[in-house]
């Protein structure tokens, strides 16, 4: 590991600073990501701001649901409200990691926790992510666990997280705070597909702190769910992923949200799916066609083309469950 500084920031203010004093820094949260990738030389900041007590408290206002960015996966996810009002965002953080690892991440560092391609973690392959035109070596390596959507020529990582999948459906907001002033970004453009420029993750610039997740209170996301597909049950990042929520009202959808993960090179909102949800009946036709909607732009590489039939099967699994709940 490279040798680096390290200091605690009192508060956000302090934080803010002491990022601003040391160039090349990075903030730090649970540390359960950013530690694995200074181990492996993937990531190398000359300095660390903790950040990891800051920020840590749950607010239930009228219309919203405030998460403090230091909150911890656990926490959230056993929270009395996150469990009857967002169902879909308490079971993918029970989906994610370990309990060890859950006790540990953040809210602001599961936003930015970093792909799990092989290639991008071993510094001995060229990954266009990790040094810029040095190639990609998934495109023509093993790529089973690789994007299908938002791809590019230059990079098909998937992004890794199982909470963004179901914030992205939720339609949260992001605060932040950098040098530039406070700000809020819709959790749906947060993220940034890995295009022309594969370092490019998200819209956060140099600096900038998460301090909140707000996420707006609709009844029917109390009719959500999480369902993810993995090699084995635990302990294991998501071959495929869907969050889905419907407002149904007499024999009709009358709304949907639905989004993908462990397909797309970011967590990945089926907009046009939900609107071929809405005024039909909640039956498997209806599911179907909408499946065939949010795979519609899928490209396949050499050994993840079963993704495609893998998530529109789970598309409409996930549905079925959802439309059963009273
Ligand atoms: C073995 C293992 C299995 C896992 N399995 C899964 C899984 O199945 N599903 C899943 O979704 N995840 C999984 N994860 C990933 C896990 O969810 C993340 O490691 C965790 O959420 C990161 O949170 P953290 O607080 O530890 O982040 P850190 O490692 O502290 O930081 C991650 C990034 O966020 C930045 N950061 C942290 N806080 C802030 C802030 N307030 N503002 C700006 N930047 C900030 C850091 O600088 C860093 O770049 C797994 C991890 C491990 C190690
Ligand atoms: S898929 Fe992306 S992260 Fe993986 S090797 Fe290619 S450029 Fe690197």
């Amino acid at each position: 590991m490279q040798q680096f500084s390290y200091s605690r920031a009192p508060d956000i203010a302090a934080a803010l600073q002491q990022s601003k004093d040391h160039g090349e820094s990075k903030y730090l949260g649970g540390g359960t990501t950013l530690l694995d990738c200074m181990k492996l030389h993937v990531e190398t900041p000359a300095h660390l701001v903790d950040v990891n007590h800051l920020a840590n408290r749950i607010e239930v206002k009228s219309t919203t649901i405030r998460i403090g960015a230091a909150v911890r996966n656990s926490d959230l996810a056993y929270h009395e409200v996150i469990r009857t009002k967002f169902p879909v965002l308490s079971e993918a953080l029970l989906a994610g990691a370990t309990p060890q690892i859950r006790n540990m991440a953040t809210v602001a560092g599961n936003l930015l926790q970093r792909t799990r391609c092989t290639y991008f973690r071993d510094t001995t392959w060229p990954c266009n992510k990790r040094e810029p035109d040095s190639g990609c070596s998934a495109i023509d390596g093993f790529n089973r666990s690789h994007a299908i959507l938002g791809t590019s020529d230059k990079c098909i990582a998937t992004h890794p997280s199982d909470m963004c999948v179901a914030l992205i459906a939720l339609d949260a907001v992001i605060e932040a705070e950098g040098p530039r002033g406070k700000r809020q970004i819709p959790m749906r453009d947060f993220h940034v597909a890995y295009g022309e420029d594969p370092i490019k993750e998200s819209v956060l610039e140099a600096g900038e702190l998460i301090t909140a997740v707000e996420i707006p209170e609709l009844p029917f996301y109390a009719r959500s769910h999480y369902l993810k597909v993995r090699d084995r049950a635990s302990f294991e990042f998501a071959l495929v992923s869907v969050a889905a929520a419907l407002q149904i009202e007499g024999d009709r959808i009358t709304g949907a949200r639905l989004a993908l993960g462990g397909v797309g090179t970011k967590p990945w909102r089926a907009t046009e799916a939900e609107q071929a949800l809405v005024g039909r009946h909640p039956d498997e036709n209806a599911f179907v066609e909408a499946a065939g909607v949010a795979l519609r732009d899928a490209r396949p590489q050499r050994d993840n083309g079963f993704k495609i039939e893998l998530a529109k099967r789970s598309i409409c699994r996930a549905l079925g469950v959802v439309a059963r709940m009273k």
